[in-house]
């Protein structure tokens, strides 16, 4: 365990930050836990520390968003959200690197990485790869799987003191980072930056490009202008405003399960691991928190799509040609390992 203190040298060079994420409520147990981790990294020599409010709800042109967008080392993201959704938020900001997610709680995932495109069957080109990130870490942590304030502390220690896994192996040499500048922010503790920024809750979906294959599908499928595309023809969240609070429905039309929705109950929506290859193609029904007992994935879509358009006044549309399109390939899928699995036992006749 570390022991928090405000002892740290403030004039070394950090070559680690550790961001500490808040959560949208003012639980103390949370509060707490939040300023724990902060205070404890913040005694470690290499490491700077910044708090900042809730990273999904970060406003464009803010003060955090700013704060983060200078530093220039690798990132350890302490947040309440799952680690793909952390990486995906900060990447959409400009914030980027590669993503390493930390399986705080579950020493038997510990440093399992997404499933890359590679391992996936489909042999098509994902937006990450067109576009590679900077070779810099971003090991990202889930506050919501572990209460206890030292395994959080122990997993950044080994992260700072150099037992860090690589996410290549050039990564690690990346050198060290620069110091952030603390001059227009409070420095509470040791090297803590504390960013008080005021925000409001928002909901928008995010991209995770390690997934998308750029096909536009949500482009079509959404009706309120919430995507676009930018200078190189790629997809990207261009109204982030507009998306409807609660509507989740083009998170079960893309293709790929690349829309996350950070905040929604579903896991599998708001950015949990799908868990290998067959991630892409499990049972999206159940995948994604579909009701029981009735509708598919695309179906669920549509009637979401259209309780928002009624509650906006205009006109449902139902299942258009686009969606129909949607199911067929659905059904019409290759058979995976999962498949296989599934037909094997029936062909037991158990
Ligand atoms: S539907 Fe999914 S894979 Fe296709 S462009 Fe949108 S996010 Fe990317
Ligand atoms: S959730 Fe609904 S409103 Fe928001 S982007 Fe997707 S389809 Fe559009």
């Amino acid at each position: 365990m570390i022991s928090p203190s405000s002892q740290a040298d403030p004039n070394k060079t950090a070559t680690w930050t550790v961001v500490v994420s808040r959560g949208q409520s003012r639980n103390p147990a949370k509060r707490s836990l939040e300023q724990s981790i902060a205070d404890a990294a913040s005694t470690l020599e290499g490491a700077d520390v910044v708090v900042v409010p809730h990273l999904y709800d970060l406003p464009k042109g803010g003060e955090s968003l700013q704060k983060l967008s200078e530093i220039e080392g690798n990132l350890i993201v302490v947040s309440w959200i799952f680690p793909r959704a952390a990486h995906w938020v900060l990447d959409r900001n400009g914030i980027r690197g590669q993503f390493v997610p930390v399986a705080i709680g579950d020493p038997e995932d510990e440093d399992q990485e997404e499933p890359s495109a590679e391992q996936s069957e489909n042999d098509v080109d994902r937006v990450a790869d067109l576009f590679p990130r900077p070779d810099r870490q971003i090991h990202c942590i889930d506050l919501k799987a572990e209460e206890s304030l030292d395994r959080f502390s122990e997993e950044i220690q080994r992260l700072v003191l150099g037992e860090a896994p690589s996410a290549d192996s050039g990564a690690a040499d990346s050198g060290p980072a620069a110091t952030p500048d603390e001059t227009s922010l409070p420095i509470v503790g040791g090297r803590i930056v504390q960013v008080e920024e005021t925000t409001a809750r928002r909901w928008y979906p995010v991209i995770d490009f390690s997934r998308c294959t750029n096909c536009m599908e949500c482009v079509d499928f959404c009706l309120f202008g919430v995507y676009g595309v930018d200078a190189a023809e790629t997809i990207l969240v261009e109204q982030p405003d507009n998306c409807r609070k609660g509507c989740p429905a083009c998170s079960r039309v893309c293709p790929e399960n690349a829309i996350i929705f950070p905040q929604h109950k579903a896991p599998a929506i708001a950015g949990a691991e799908t868990g290998g290859s067959e991630g892409f193609k499990i049972d999206l029904s159940k995948l994604f928190g579909a009701p029981d007992g009735g509708d598919d994935a695309i179906a669920t879509a549509a009637r979401e799509r259209d309780e928002q358009l009624l509650l906006a006044g205009r006109t449902a549309v139902g299942i258009d040609e686009q969606l129909q399109r949607r199911q067929q390939d659905l059904t019409a899928q290759p058979k995976d390992d999962l498949d296989r699995l599934i037909d094997s036992l029936d062909e037991l006749d158990l």
